[in-house]
């Protein structure tokens, strides 16, 4: 999901590094909670009439590899270092802070009923930034695409539409990351 270099994605890694580099530079940004995730999402799902779930805060867990517990119910809040019981899996496990701000669409094209939005980011950093949550509605209804360049110039075209004073940074980190949009 999430991390690292995947061969049947190759602009995945590029494309993180081209937005961190713009995230960095605007913390104005910033979203610092799940609340402020959830009034932007709402935002975008409005302005786009794109349907998608969640915003839901996600974990990774100890042993559980790049697994995730997903908190539907929302009920961990800022869950990292604790121990908890997940019924799924049927036994208590830690939960992992993470070490960077990570976001997700899970798309219901791979997971049926899904379509749901997931954020991460380590403990005591903002949860997420708007450009990242552009990121994620710039897969709807893209899932074949992946981070190629039909993902990617959505993503300039959305970061365009909603957050236009990065739009040309995020095409100059593009150009130094090598990403390529059609
Ligand atoms: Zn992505």
């Amino acid at each position: 999901m999430i991390y690292g270099w995947d061969p049947a994605d190759p602009q995945k890694l590029r494309a993180y590094h081209a937005q961190s580099s713009v995230m960095l530079h605007h913390p104005e940004h910033d979203l610092k909670d799940l609340r402020a995730v959830q009034r932007y999402v709402d935002q975008l799902r409005a302005a786009e009439n794109i349907a998608v779930g969640g915003p839901f805060r996600a974990w990774l867990f100890e042993d559980g590899g790049d697994q995730l517990i997903i908190d539907r119910p929302r009920k961990l809040g800022d869950a990292a270092g604790k121990r908890v019981y997940v019924a799924a899996l049927g036994t208590k496990v830690r939960i992992l802070p993470w070490a960077d701000r990570a976001s997700h669409y899970e798309e219901p094209e791979q997971y049926p009923g899904y379509g749901e939005i997931t954020v991460g980011g380590p403990p005591g950093s903002p949860l997420s930034h708007r450009l990242l949550i552009v990121h994620e509605f710039a897969h709807v209804g893209r899932h074949k695409e992946m981070h190629g360049p039909v993902w990617a110039a959505a993503f300039l075209q959305m970061t365009q539409h909603h957050l236009q004073e990065l739009r040309d940074e995020l095409f100059a980190a593009f150009t130094v990351h090598g990403v390529q949009a059609v």
